[in-house]
């Protein structure tokens, strides 16, 4: 390619993605298969990767997610709400670990924390003095919506901590619709003569972001914790990412029984295929695994990228179906 084909590809891609991104994000309406956002995404990096004259931070490869909506209430985040990288084969998940290998150029094994990659829309939960005072979308990162309203009316979502909780404590997890609950959802929407949501993904952004709450109460929304935020400061944490999980669990917090501790990145290689070939069988959709490095020290010591942190990686599944596509059925935004 001649750099001036290289030049107007890159903002062929660009343009396409900032659209795809707004489709998705904002309006809770992909036009594309996540494949092809993905393989478009990939291409994009690889030329700014191959041409740096071209990089920029305006591109969508610096972002995360979209600007938040006029409509909610923005909230700045205390503590960015980041991305992933991701792997799509085993070669690149290795490729991860050896650089992280050889960034922390450590003589021992390096331990990871295995979880599900659940397939719903991020959220940041804030508790003071064990009361949840507010819940926020992730927005572009920086700042996202306030759905605190909204977040109250999902069930398995502690509104009082229990336990030695800290007196402030920010929680970062995944709100989703499972998927038999957005099976019969979607069975009596279409009954009742409404909509229907795409996908369990699709269902729970879009529940989230409603502007009645009581819209919201009727959503078969769940909640799973993945990290911690903010926390005081007189808080005795964990070193392990893994135990502060089961910290977050003990004060009355839900986190997903799948996530392991492994000793090595060979561990992490057989978490991946005892979870891909339970997949159907979990009570949620997955898109894949999320693994971290599980010392918080070493987490700190690898940092993060403009969009994603060092320490972790999102291996997706090969996908299972291009985009579900009932015919002749009205999809709910
Ligand atoms: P991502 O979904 O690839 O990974 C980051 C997100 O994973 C986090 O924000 C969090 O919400 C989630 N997550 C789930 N389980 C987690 C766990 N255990 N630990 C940490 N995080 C966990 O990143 P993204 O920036 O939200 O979205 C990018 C992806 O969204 C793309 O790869 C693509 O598949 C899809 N997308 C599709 C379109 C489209 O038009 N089809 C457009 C934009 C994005």
């Amino acid at each position: 390619m001649t750099d001036s084909a290289v030049k107007q590809r890159v903002q062929e891609l660009r343009a396409l993605i900032t659209r795809y991104n707004r489709e998705y994000y904002e309006l809770d309406e992909p036009s594309v298969p996540d494949i092809e956002y993905d393989r478009l995404f990939r291409e994009l990096q690889q030329l700014e990767q191959a041409h740096p004259q071209l990089q920029s931070e305006h591109s969508p490869t610096q972002k995360v997610g979209s600007k938040p909506l006029d409509a909610f209430s923005q909230v700045a985040h205390e503590m960015p709400m980041l991305s992933l990288d991701n792997a799509f084969e085993t070669e690149e998940f290795e490729a991860f670990a050896r650089r992280v290998e050889e960034r922390l150029d450590s003589a021992s094994a390096i331990a990871y924390c295995c979880e599900p990659k659940l397939d719903g829309a991020a959220v940041s939960l804030l508790y003071e003095d064990g009361k949840l005072v507010r819940g926020a979308t992730r927005g572009d990162g920086q700042v996202g919506e306030d759905i605190t309203a909204n977040v109250r009316t999902i069930r398995n979502l502690p509104l009082q901590l229990s336990g030695e909780f800290p007196a402030r404590l920010e929680v970062r997890g995944e709100v989703f619709m499972p998927v038999q609950a957005f099976a019969e959802y979607n069975e009596k929407a279409l009954a009742r003569g409404e909509k229907a949501f795409a996908n369990p993904r699709n269902a729970a952004a879009g529940s989230l972001r409603q502007l009645d709450s009581r819209v919201t109460a009727q959503r078969p929304l769940h909640f799973y914790a993945y990290s911690m935020g903010v926390v005081s400061e007189e808080t005795q944490l964990a070193d392990s990412h893994y135990q502060r999980l089961q910290q977050l669990q003990s004060w009355g917090l839900p986190v997903s029984a799948e996530v392991k501790r492994v000793n090595d990145a060979s561990g992490c290689k057989a978490y991946y295929a005892d979870i891909l070939a339970r997949r159907d069988q979990l009570r949620y959709e997955i898109d894949g695994v999320v693994l971290k490095v599980d010392s918080i020290a070493q987490q700190q010591d690898l940092g993060f990228v403009s969009r994603a942190p060092r320490w972790a990686i999102a291996w997706k599944f090969p996908a299972q179906e291009e985009m579900t596509v009932l015919k002749g059925v009205d999809f709910q935004v």
